[in-house]
């Protein structure tokens, strides 16, 4: 098995989570006052991989030893014991001097380490996200232990820090089917270069974990036909391998593919349960689809073109957005809309006045009950998803800075020119600037909206949600 150490100095959520990854059972582990936790281990899951963990939480209590000892301790302890170091720190605090020492000794031995953000529920932790990447380990993962949030972006870093040691199989549990003679069907990746608008090739290029298939949450409104959209999908699958056991105790996933190309479906414990709850309906729809929204890459939004827009429809649109997560808009049971062309007119002005971050969002035309339009569905899902994956160059968005800042000055405040000095994205899934600027809080709002549209216009990110972090330099 792949084995995982967390470490990091006290109080980041080790513990936190370390009982999040090996389930509710073992929770209370040897957790008692007085008990040396000097090394917890378990068996961990997060949505289809297993793997060993280990919590190094205890070390930091020991008695002997100087506290820069035992550091050392559970970070050699660590690289001894696992293939990949989690080294976890604290988004609200910020990076201290003890978090540059951990990075410091685990960039020394060379470790395979994934670095996590923890305490980032409600994007509070922003800035000290983009603090971390001081550390020099690469892009960290915004996560809360606590609150179960960012966990499909951590799977995905698990899954890539395997594969580079080339465990990615034993990670999922694939390697047991897979053959070596059957490496020479898979496609070429590298073949697909995205094109911009005139088809030429841009300098963007997908994540490695954009490899990996798209896991699509299937959300709306009761009624809207999801269940109905669902079984069409999967119908359509004759390599159905059937609903995967137990992938973690909130979802499941269920593997389909669509011409060849493979996807998952995120399907959550709620959902299927909601036929038989009839108290409580609304608030288990909004926990479920965020759930659900949580743990998918892309999110298809049904709506009934048959009736009015709904105000939850917009919500629910709105709960996707702030996750962070690609969507497309599936107009449902197109086959029962009676004046077709006024029907289109109406969801596309409706939509586009009332959610600026809805521009540029796919609305595709389908009836799930009759398979019609879901081929155009998937396509538009893999097009969402690769601008999704977008990295644009650091060259490319400081020569488009400079233009966007000649055109437009950032404005005057108490008489000082405002400075912006560089931008660079720092993340994508969804794609993550940061603005480096004089005074962040006089930058007005106005202003770094012009920077956003702009953005979004200008490197064809239209139709995703993406973010804009502000760090202070003078
Ligand atoms: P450790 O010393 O690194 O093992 O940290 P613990 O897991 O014991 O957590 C330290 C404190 O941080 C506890 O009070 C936790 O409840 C809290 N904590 C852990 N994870 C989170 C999180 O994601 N968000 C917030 N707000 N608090 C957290
Ligand atoms: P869910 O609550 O969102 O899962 O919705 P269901 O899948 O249970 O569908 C709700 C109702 O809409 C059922 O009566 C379906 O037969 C109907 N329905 C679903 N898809 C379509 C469609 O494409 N066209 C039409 N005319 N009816 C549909």
């Amino acid at each position: 098995m792949v084995t995982f150490a967390i470490v990091g100095r006290p109080n980041v959520g080790k513990s936190t989570l370390f009982n999040r990854l090996i389930g509710r059972q073992h929770a209370i582990v040897d957790d008692q006052p007085g008990v040396t936790r000097d090394r917890r281990e378990g068996d961990g899951r997060l949505a289809g991989l297993r793997f060993r963990i280990i919590d190094t939480a205890g070390l930091e209590e020991a008695s002997d030893g100087s506290l820069e000892d035992r550091m050392r301790y559970q970070t050699e302890l660590a690289i001894v014991g696992a293939d990949v170091t989690l080294l976890v720190v604290d988004a609200r605090v910020g990076i201290t001097p003890v978090d540059k020492f951990f990075a410091g000794e685990i960039r020394k031995s060379g470790a395979h380490v994934i670095l996590v953000c923890n305490k980032c529920e409600g994007k509070i932790g922003a800035s000290g996200v983009a603090e971390s990447w001081t550390l020099g380990l690469g892009e960290p993962v915004a996560i809360s232990a606590a609150h179960g949030e960012g966990l499909v972006d951590l799977h995905d870093a698990m899954l890539e820090a395997a594969d580079k040691q080339g465990l990615a199989g034993v990670l999922t549990g694939d390697d047991i089917l897979t053959t070596h003679e059957d490496d020479d069907d898979l496609p070429d990746n590298d073949a697909e270069a995205p094109l911009d608008a005139d088809g030429n090739p841009v300098d963007v290029w997908q994540d490695e974990a954009g490899k990996q298939p798209m896991r699509i949450a299937i959300v709306g409104r009761p009624n809207m036909g999801k269940s109905t959209l669902i079984n069409s999908l999967l119908d359509e699958d004759r390599l159905l391998v059937g609903p995967e056991a137990g992938i973690t105790r909130d979802a499941i996933e269920l593997p389909f593919e669509w011409q060849g190309r493979p996807y998952k479906l995120v399907d959550t414990a709620g959902m299927r349960r909601r036929a038989r709850v009839v108290d409580k309906v609304e608030k288990l729809m909004v926990d479920d689809a965020l759930r659900a929204i949580q743990y998918a890459h892309l999110c298809v939004l049904l709506i009934d073109a048959t009736e009015e827009l709904h105000k939850q429809d917009l919500s629910i649109a709105r709960l996707i957005a702030n996750e962070g997560r690609a969507i497309v808009i599936g107009a449902n049971k197109w086959d029962a809309v009676r004046n077709k062309q006024e029907s289109a007119m109406q969801i596309s002005d409706r939509l586009k006045t009332s959610m600026s971050q809805l521009k540029g969002v796919p609305v595709v035309q389908m009836s799930g009950l009759h398979k019609k339009g879901l081929g155009n569905l998937l396509k538009a899902a893999d097009d969402m998803y690769a601008v999704w994956n977008t990295r644009v160059s650091t060259g490319r968005l400081n020569r488009w800075l400079e233009i966007m800042l000649e055109a437009h000055p950032p404005p005057l405040v108490e008489g000082r020119r405002l400075r912006i000095r560089y931008i660079t994205q720092i993340k994508t899934r969804p794609p993550t600037f940061a603005l480096f600027v004089s005074r962040p809080a006089d930058l007005p709002d106005s202003y770094l909206r012009y920077l956003s549209t702009g953005l979004r216009n200008d490197f064809g990110l239209r139709g995703i949600p993406i973010r804009m972090v502000m760090r202070k330099r003078e």
